[in-house]
């Protein structure tokens, strides 16, 4: 029996999360971040909840370690920078710019009990 591959991959769900914003605005000095994609509503995140969610080496060890920081009131994006069309880096006014954030990962941090 032949598969057709080509027709099973069209029909598995698009697992990228609809690609990339077609624009990405800071708001408020910084203090959050709205993301434009193709389709349905901006994606609106506070820059304090994405400096909590980041998961880079630094951040992952000190969470594991119980030392990472319950909140980061007052924080702000400092800057906005593309990697590889997937996703951003972000610099955070308290230094803090290790952090990787895949667009399908900002939409999951949007959805409601994030
Ligand atoms: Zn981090």
């Amino acid at each position: 029996m032949l598969l057709d591959l080509a027709a099973q991959a069209a029909a598995l769900p698009d697992l990228s999360g609809g690609g990339a914003p077609s624009e990405i605005i800071l708001r408020d000095e910084g203090s959050r971040v709205e993301l434009w994609f193709s389709a349905g509503p901006p994606v609106i995140l506070a820059a304090d909840a994405l400096r909590g969610a980041c998961r880079c080496a630094w951040c992952t060890k000190a969470k594991v370690q119980g030392e990472f920081p319950g909140a980061f009131s007052g924080l702000s994006i400092e800057q906005i920078k593309p990697i590889g069309g997937y996703a951003v880096n972000l610099h955070f006014s308290d230094g803090h710019d290790r952090g990787v954030f895949p667009w399908s990962y900002l939409r999951q941090l949007a959805e409601p009990g994030n």
